[in-house]
């Protein structure tokens, strides 16, 4: 593979190399390393004559799809900046990501077009709609749009360290922000260390590699690339399905895959799973997100095979911190770590004030990594918060041990606070989760005239199952210390979760203080 690391160079590399060979298959459709590039490279011809220059902002609205990826190499080849928006934000959402980054394109599918329209009025500095599928003549379709680039001077190649996508968080901890990434971001950051050092994601040259997740997450755009990069076939999905992931695992024959924990959690709870042909898998990476004790226990017995975690933000590219599989042994006290730094990554956990401190103890988790963010987009004081010193402050409380393990305890902002004693609703909902009745948890503090805050949980049971409050309290009482037992339960028929499989407490914040007006009123 070429020395020269971005996007496209790998892309055009394995579309010289193997160009008959299968890049991606989504929704039924099938596209080659050759064709993937052909297209990608009309994609930036198009682009080039829409008058986007280098750094202009290109939106995409619709799910994942053939089409995503080869924008998203257009873009990489155009030096424009690919503004992926998740399908199921709310068009209000839709908006503010699209005003926020300038987007002067937007790729729609049609079915979201009528929020595009909605929209656009509001979006001043929107040039072009370019409508994916279907034949709606309110927007110029793809083909139209691409054959607008013939004869277009070829955009100047882009290099490692230009912007080539912005993704926004979730806005679980505040208003979402656009995270600029530079192709380097998507380079194995074994490749970044000039191939040296430990390759725990790897991939092999037929490797079948399932994207669980879709790219407008990090993690999904993360694995995609590596993938991609590789040269190896991925399977990617419209939108995740239990069912339709067991089915293309064994159709497909899916030797590797990247699943968010609610995603596991799914695939395991579908009534054939414990019979599901797991064979052709040889690993599944998984992360994003705080695992329970008992899912991955069920992971490594049902699926048998390698298990890789990764820890990272939007804000680190690249993961930062994986586990390998060497240590997903059962009952071991490392099942509760993150990982390691991968190496040329640091870690540093930080008191308030700053300083470094001793493994043992508890602070916020600081990465300094070459496959960091460029910036929050237009956001000056932001960046300075969370990049210092080449330091990036994560939000997420942790510690490592003495063997530079990292054990992630939760967001610093969920911490509960119960009479002066800190509580990290990841290690309760962990407990709660090894119930047998108990299929999936979400604590969150809420106002206690005596303690301050009190624990609350809610609880969706598995089916058929039950539990008392109190039953659930007294399992717990041996597990945790007694000031983070919950006193107060509700049952829901499932936790809410946003698609990056992240709960949603202020969701069930609104539904608490709900419940109680209701209960005042
Ligand atoms: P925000 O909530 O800030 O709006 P977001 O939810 O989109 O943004 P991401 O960048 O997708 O943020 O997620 C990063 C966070 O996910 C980390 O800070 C951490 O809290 C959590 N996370 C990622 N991997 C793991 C893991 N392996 N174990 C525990 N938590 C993880």
């Amino acid at each position: 593979p070429p020395t020269h690391r971005t996007l496209d160079a790998r892309l055009a590399f394995h579309a010289t190399h193997r160009p008959e060979y299968p890049a991606l298959v989504c929704g039924g459709v099938e596209v080659t390393y050759g064709r993937l590039y052909a297209e990608s490279a009309r994609g930036a011809l198009a682009l080039a004559a829409s008058g986007l220059t280098k750094g202009s902002r290109v939106g995409y609205l619709g799910k994942e799809s053939v089409r995503f990826y080869e924008l998203l190499y257009a873009c990489a080849a155009a030096g424009a900046v690919l503004v992926p928006v998740n399908w199921r934000l709310a068009p209000t959402e839709v908006e503010y990501i699209l005003r926020d980054s300038r987007a002067e394109l937007l790729f729609v599918e049609e079915e979201f077009l009528p929020t595009a329209h909605k929209i656009r009025p509001d979006l001043p500095d929107l040039r072009h709609l370019v409508l994916l599928d279907g034949t709606d003549e309110s927007a110029r379709t793809l083909k139209d749009w691409k054959d607008t680039g013939r004869g277009a001077a070829a955009p100047a190649p882009a290099t490692t360290d230009d912007a080539v996508a912005q993704m926004y968080t979730s806005g679980t901890t505040g208003l979402p922000k656009g995270v600029v990434l530079a192709h380097r971001s998507f380079f194995a950051v074994r490749g970044l260390l000039d191939d040296a050092g430990l390759d725990w994601i790897d991939f092999r040259p037929d490797d079948v590699s399932l994207i669980g997740i879709s790219g407008s997450h990090i993690g999904g755009l993360w694995y995609a690339t590596q993938g991609f990069n590789a040269g190896v076939t991925n399977v990617a999905l419209r939108s995740f399905g239990g069912r339709e992931v067991l089915h293309l695992i064994r159709e497909s024959g899916v030797t590797t895959a990247f699943l968010v924990p609610a995603m596991l959690l799914m695939l395991l709870s579908e009534p054939d799973a414990a019979e599901a042909d797991f064979a052709t898998l040889r690993k599944v990476v998984y992360g994003g997100s705080p695992i329970s004790e008992s899912l991955l226990q069920q992971c490594i017995s049902v699926m048998r095979c390698d298990l890789a975690q990764i820890y990272g933000l939007t804000e680190t590219g690249n993961t930062a911190v994986c586990l390998p599989p060497a240590d997903h042994v059962p009952g071991s006290p490392r099942l509760r770590a993150a990982g390691r730094a991968y190496p040329g990554i640091e870690l540093r956990i930080v008191a308030p004030d700053g300083r470094a401190l001793p493994p043992g103890e508890v602070g916020e988790v600081c990465i300094k990594t070459p496959a960091r963010m460029l910036e929050y987009w237009r956001l000056t004081d932001a960046t300075a918060a969370t990049l210092r010193d080449g330091w990036l402050h994560t939000g997420d409380a942790g510690y490592l041990d003495a063997d530079g393990y990292l054990f992630i305890q939760d967001r610093i902002k969920e911490m509960i606070v119960r009479a002066g004693e800190n509580i990290f609703p990841a290690e309760v909902e962990n407990a709660l989760c090894a119930h047998p009745a108990v299929l999936d948890a979400a604590v969150i503090g809420v106002p206690d005239d005596r303690w301050g805050e009190a624990v609350h949980a809610f609880l969706a049971l598995r089916p058929g199952a039950f539990a008392a409050p109190y039953e659930i309290r007294t399992f717990l009482r041996g597990r945790l210390a007694d000031f983070k037992v919950p006193t107060r339960y509700t049952v829901v028929d499932s936790v809410p979760r946003n698609p990056s499989g992240k709960i949603l407490r202020r969701t069930l914040r609104e539904q608490f203080w709900a419940d109680r007006d209701r209960a005042v009123n």
